[in-house]
Parts: structure tokens; sequence; C-alpha cells
């Protein structure tokens, strides 16, 4: 389990695993799964516990391993997934409080 969570001014947590980049819900259109994704290392989550809990999945092998891409680049992302909000601290404060976790407000 982490030690502690980053949020910003906004109350948009940040990556667990490399500390990079915001976590963004994706949206799997053809199995219809919502996941958690860092905006910048891919580190993917399949729940919001999870990112507490668990390192992070690679994205890009996950969507290949699912069958979900198939070539490097040539494939039709639209049809795929759809990028929706960042994660946000309301969503994961009763998360926090339950392990203890310690957040980290940065500035
Ligand atoms: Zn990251």
């Amino acid at each position: 389990m982490i030690k502690y969570i980053e949020t910003d001014e906004y109350k948009q947590i940040y990556c667990p695993d490399f500390h990079d980049g915001r976590i963004q819900k994706v949206f799997l259109k053809k199995i219809q799964q919502e996941i958690y994704v860092c905006e910048e290392c891919e580190s993917l989550w399949f729940t919001l516990e999870g990112i507490f809990l668990e390192r992070g999945d690679f994205f890009t092998g996950f969507l290949k391993d699912k069958g979900q891409i198939t070539k490097d680049g040539f494939d039709d992302w639209n049809s795929i997934l759809e990028y929706r909000d960042f994660v946000t601290f309301d969503e994961i404060k009763e998360i926090v409080d339950k392990h203890k976790i310690k957040v980290v407000v940065l500035e």
C-alpha cells in the first residue's frame, strides 16, 4: 500500500507510482469498462482503491492483451476509448480515510 497521495489545488490526484501526472478516467468502449490511467506514465488501475493498494498495470500492454489494439499507432482510438475527467480527491476521500493514507497538497 502507498504511504501518501498527492493532490493539487484543483483537487486532482497524482500518480503514486512515479508522481508524474494526474490520473484520468478512461472509458473502454468495446468492453464498456471505466479504468484509471496516469496521463504521463500510463500506469493503469481497474478500481479507485487499487490506486492505493497495488502498482499500476501498463495501459498499452493491457489494451494489447485484451485485443483492443492491434498495431502501434494505426488504431482508431476514438472507437476504442474515451478520455473522461481526472480523478478528484472527493472521489477517493473514503479510501484515504479507510487506509489512513497521508495527503500531500502540491503547491
Ligand atoms: Zn504516472
